[in-house]
């Protein structure tokens, strides 16, 4: 086979202005911090210094607080449906606009390649807020009673795996509903979230509605145990998931925890081999498996076994990893170090277990935090890789011989977020799909994102939903 090369194509950073310090935006103004703290957010291909942001205390998240209540009773909640509805469409137009920057953006912070922050993240994140705004003035007739109304003031706390898509997720839905949020991005990744806060700016969006706080887990913690807040909105990992649930479960708040999982990726004999590995493909190394409902085990029936084991090894021989910038990448940098080192203590010890590793040959950049994309086989279901959320390019291969055989190595998991089926048999999918305890089943696709589909758990994965008309109950008093 001639192995032909690409040349590069990055995208160009000048379309972002980065600013040297970013404040904190409450009611809709940036500003300083009350005790002056500020950390730095680095690029993690380069391990670059981006820009300085401030480390909001419990005296900053309690202004945000003020600020959204104030919103909330004297502008927002009072406003017709269809009059935040415009605000909302304003959002997702800007955010159009914006996109191109919005994806530059998203790429340096976050280090995920260009193609997907441009072709999948940023796409979505308008999506959210079209869709949303949609709602605003039918919320009557979402099923949830004549006169739905909102909770109040919403606390959103999200990760870094999609920083802007999973703040459209909290935002979007939040303020259709009548809400008012203080929304906390991840340490790692502030930057498109105070883009976000400019958007707002930019839309007129009235002062308060929506403020973003910036730090790291302890103005998380703060954040969610402000007593002058009503909702919880919260997607991350299933350790501090729980540290919430136990601080709210005293209280009045109305929670939604959006956790991990260890999604069972099932490929039967009859599959077509070449369509269901670009699914394994797209299912754990898409985003760098930094992605909760990631396919993150595989599991083959033995028959088809070496067929789809020497298809995926040849394919992942195709990938292409490096800058996040280039139009040609495939799997971007790692976000940070300590993500890093957490894949590589998990990598080791499913070696240390006796699976064998392996991964095709692959140049990694010296600076920055990398991995290259790893497939483990001879795992058994005891094995810490079978069980583990490991969040990174990593991906344990199992096998099974009967239908109920893999059923019951999908469901053998603490979590319960994802799965995908691939046959050509439709009734083989109708009694897979109801009988995996997953929030989401993909047949014959994987990572498929709608706003109108609900998405979430079962188990440790979290409760409540997120997206299309379910999405909206965790934003209303029902
Ligand atoms: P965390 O759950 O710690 O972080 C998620 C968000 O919660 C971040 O904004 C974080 O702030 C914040 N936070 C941390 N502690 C608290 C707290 N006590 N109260 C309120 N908010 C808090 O995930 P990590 O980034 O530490 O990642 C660890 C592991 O979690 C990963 O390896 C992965 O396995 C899993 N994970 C799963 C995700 C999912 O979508 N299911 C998403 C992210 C991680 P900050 O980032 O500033 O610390």
């Amino acid at each position: 086979m001639t192995k032909f090369e690409y040349a590069p194509a990055p995208e160009s950073r000048s379309i972002v202005s980065l600013r040297e310090s970013y404040g904190l935006f409450i009611n809709g103004e940036f500003g300083p911090g009350v005790d002056g703290r500020a950390f730095k957010t680095i690029s993690p291909a380069t391990e670059e210094v981006l820009a300085e942001v401030t480390e909001a205390g419990p005296a900053d998240v309690d202004r945000a607080v003020t600020a959204a209540r104030k919103a909330y009773e004297q502008t927002w909640s009072a406003m017709p449906g269809r009059e935040r509805a415009k605000y909302l469409f304003r959002i997702a137009r800007i955010i159009q606009e914006r996109a191109r920057e919005l994806a530059v953006l998203e790429s340096l912070d976050n280090g995920k390649p260009i193609r997907e922050s441009r072709d999948v993240d940023i796409p979505l994140v308008a999506a959210h807020f079209f869709y949303h705004a949609g709602w605003a003035d039918k919320l009557e007739y979402a099923g949830y009673g004549p006169a739905p109304r909102p909770l109040g003031v919403a606390g959103q706390v999200i990760p870094w795996n999609f920083p802007l898509l999973m703040l459209a997720w909290k935002i979007a839905p939040a303020l259709a509903c009548g809400n008012t949020v203080v929304l906390k991005p991840a340490e790692t990744t502030p930057l498109t979230a105070l883009a976000f806060a400019e958007i707002c700016q930019q839309a007129d969006l009235p002062p308060g509605v929506v403020n973003i706080v910036t730090g790291a887990g302890e103005t998380g913690r703060a954040l969610v145990e402000h007593p002058g807040i009503d909702k919880v909105a919260f997607t991350g990992s299933t350790e501090v998931g729980r540290q919430i649930a136990r601080a709210c479960a005293p209280t009045r708040k109305k929670v939604t925890l959006e956790l991990g999982g260890k999604a069972a990726n099932i490929v039967f004999e009859d599959a077509p081999v070449d369509q269901a590995v670009e699914g394994i493909v797209n299912g754990i190394f898409f985003n760098q498996g930094h992605v909760c409902c990631a396919g993150s085990r595989l599991l083959v029936q033995e028959s088809v076994y070496s067929d789809v084991l020497a298809s995926l090894r040849r394919r992942l021989t195709t990938l292409r990893l490096g800058d996040p910038l280039d139009k040609n990448t495939d799997v971007g940098a790692i976000n940070s170090a300590a993500q890093l080192a957490k894949i590589r203590e998990l990598s080791e010890v499913g070696e240390a277990e006796g699976a064998q590793r392996w991964s095709p040959p692959c140049e990694l950049p010296v600076k920055g935090f990398w991995f290259p994309p790893t497939l483990f086989t001879g795992v058994s279901q005891a094995h810490r890789i079978a069980r583990e959320e490991i969040f990174g390019p990593v991906l344990s291969v199992l096998t099974f011989r009967t239908p109920a055989e893999a059923l019951e190595k999908a469901n053998n998991t603490p979590y319960g977020l994802s799965a995908g089926v691939w046959t050509e048999k439709g009734s083989l999918i109708l009694w897979m799909a109801s009988r995996l305890r997953a929030g989401v089943v993909w047949a014959n696709t994987f990572n498929k994102f709608d706003p109108t589909s609900p998405f979430g758990g079962y188990k440790e994965s979290g409760y409540g939903r997120e997206g299309g008309r379910h999405g909206l109950e965790a934003y209303l008093d029902v």
